[in-house]
């Protein structure tokens, strides 16, 4: 296998050394008790993840730290302490003992970034509720089809999101008790809904978390439909030891540092890395409300020092598109540790942090369903571009070859042991973070188990050096004259072409072959779609990749289709190439 190795970083002068220097040895002495240990445990018994975030902080006397600087979309800034996000979970959590709420109801916000989405997911789980966000951009029938599965009896939004999407569907959902608006008061309030603000003036700002056992539910977080319906992933307070862990271990965040997840708190990564880990190591986050935009996002790092940044590989192509000129307009002195999660990391940004920012994007890996970074490229180790990297300490993985009964049903998993194969990556289950059932769905969550492993869907591959490679989901891989194709290859080699922004690669069935590449290609300003440039890419792949693996055809476009949280949807793009149906398109980009 070749690939280009980008050398660990020795650090800069005053720069913390890592907080895993040594993988191996670390590796071999963790386990998870000893990150248990680390968070305090609650007064009253138990373990809860608003404490673990937010209080133990408190009462360890470092309440006046700045736990969140919200940057509104006009640049204003605003600062809220530990002590002050203590506070607003606090009132928060009376307000949900006001509205009669027990222990285990389902609390579901639909907002944007706002500071209110933080204060509702805390205090939720200081209550002792579950909490489950919704990404703001959805329409009214995926809002529906969550508050339903979820059973949500109270719902924090706006007053434009809900009457929008809320108040077309809220017939429908007889459990929804409560809405409450963050943008309304009095007179401006539609029937049926009450004020946030209002609420939380009155309330208390003394909350005693109650005893809380570490299994009890405490997330309930929806997969982003990139194979087909969403699920619905329950996790446990006890996820927090692995939020911690992996935050201090995989994103090497210190106590003080300023810390930046660009991914939407609708999603998985917007609650675990950008609320609830962050704020377990005692960081600054920064949430910023407006949408993506490369030079605001460069004044960002820039201006607030931002000291470890965790984005996504879609973001990463968007400023790779926009050139390298504009990254220049700021300096990023305060800038340690680049890491990315969402979608295989194609090399080429991998060493684009690398040119631009003097230091390489760490590719983490891990899904809804583990709750946690599972594999992780680190600070102390060398980056092999193009590579997922190595367990975090306290999991153990692997590649296994799954024996399926015709219903699709996992039967055997047997462990490969020959370095470079491929297989279904597995884990073995145990962690703190691993999710604890598909709401309402037991039968799909037990499909995913097999000799004592945790099937992932994913296809990869292990080197002889134990580094974990991508090679595509299992329902992606591409079966082709008797090789087994990866689409992240391929798309990997396109990208190295200056012409390509973003490419999607599927299979399409061939009598012949079985099935043949196709790559769809969004092209970079300045390059247009022609016949002589899409022979110029498959020549340029075929060099790369022989002639087996290289597209047969090329389709250019505008806008590949994507799901909400940025993940290209390749079920899409064969569904539509060969006139199938196009399934669940609830988290499509251009839906809602
Ligand atoms: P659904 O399960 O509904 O089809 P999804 O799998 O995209 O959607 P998530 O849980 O948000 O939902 O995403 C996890 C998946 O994202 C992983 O299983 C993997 O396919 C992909 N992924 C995440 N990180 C990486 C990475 N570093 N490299 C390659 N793929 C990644
Ligand atoms: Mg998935």
């Amino acid at each position: 296998m070749s690939y280009e190795i980008l050398q660990a970083d020795s650090g800069c002068p005053g720069e913390p050394t890592p907080n895993l220097e040594d993988y191996e040895q670390f590796r071999a002495a963790f386990d998870w008790d000893q990150a248990r240990q680390q968070l305090a445990r609650l007064p009253a018994g138990g373990l809860n993840i608003a404490h673990a975030a937010i209080d133990r902080w408190v009462l360890a006397g470092c309440g006046d730290r700045v736990a969140m600087r919200f940057i509104r979309r006009d640049w204003e800034r605003r600062n809220f302490s530990y002590a002050e996000l203590g506070r607003q979970s606090a009132r928060f959590a009376n307000v949900l003992a006001g509205l009669g709420l027990a222990a285990g109801d389902r609390v579901f916000t639909l907002a944007g970034r706002i500071p209110e989405l933080y204060f509702t997911l805390l205090g939720t789980l200081k209550f002792g509720a579950v909490y489950c966000p919704l990404f703001s951009a959805f329409g009214p029938e995926p809002v529906r089809a969550r508050l339903d599965i979820g059973g949500g009896r109270v719902l924090v939004t706006t007053l434009s999101l809900y009457r929008r999407k809320v108040l077309p569907i809220r017939p429908q959902l007889p459990e929804l008790e409560h809405v409450l608006l963050t943008d309304a008061r009095g007179a401006d309030l539609p029937e049926g809904t009450r004020s946030f603000a209002e609420l939380m003036a009155t309330a208390d700002d003394a909350w005693r978390i109650p005893p809380t056992d570490p299994e009890s539910l405490a997330l309930l977080h929806f997969t982003s439909g990139t194979t087909g319906k969403p699920k619905g992933a329950m996790h446990a307070h006890e996820a927090v030891v692995a939020h911690y862990a992996t935050g201090r271990y995989a994103l090497d965040l210190h106590p003080g540092d300023v810390y930046w997840c660009t991914a939407d708190p609708g999603w998985v990564t917007g609650i675990s890395y950008g609320a609830i880990a962050p704020l377990a190591n005692g960081v600054t986050i920064i949430v910023d409300e407006e949408e993506f935009d490369a030079e605001r996002w460069y004044r960002i790092l820039a201006e607030e020092r931002v000291n470890v940044w965790y984005t996504a590989p879609t973001a990463i192509r968007m400023l790779m598109k926009q050139g390298k000129e504009l990254a220049a307009t700021h300096h990023y002195d305060r800038l340690r540790h680049l890491a990315s999660v969402g979608e295989p990391l194609n090399p080429e940004g991998v060493i684009w942090g690398q040119a631009v920012f003097g230091r390489p994007f760490h590719d983490t890996w891990w899904q809804t369903e583990t709750g946690a970074i599972m594999i992780a490229n680190f600070r102390s180790l060398d980056v092999r571009a193009g590579a997922m990297g190595r367990p975090v300490p306290g999991i153990e993985a692997a590649i296994v070859s799954v024996q399926r009964d015709p219903d699709g049903n996992p039967v055997a998993a047997e462990v490969v042991t020959t370095p470079d194969e491929q297989g279904e990556l597995a884990l073995r289950p145990g962690w703190p973070s691993m999710f604890r059932g598909y709401l309402g769905d037991e039968a799909r969550y037990q499909r995913c188990f097999a000799d004592g492993w945790y099937l992932s869907g994913d296809m990869a591959k292990r080197d002889a050096d134990g580094w974990f490679w991508f090679v595509g989901r299992a329902d992606d891989v591409i079966k082709s004259s008797g090789h087994l194709i990866s689409p992240f290859e391929v798309e990997s080699a396109l990208l190295e072409h200056p012409a390509v922004a973003e490419a999607g690669v599927v299979g399409l069935p061939d009598p012949v072959a079985g099935a043949v590449v196709k790559a769809f290609v969004e092209l970079k300003p300045g390059h247009e779609g022609s016949e002589e440039l899409a022979r110029q890419l498959i020549g340029f792949a075929r060099k790369r990749l022989g002639a087996a693996l290289a597209p047969r055809s090329i389709a250019f476009s505008d806008r590949l289709p994507r799901t909400r949280s940025g993940k290209i949807m390749r079920r899409l793009l064969r569904a539509r190439e060969l006139g199938l149906p196009e399934g669940d398109t609830s988290t499509l980009e251009t839906n809602g």
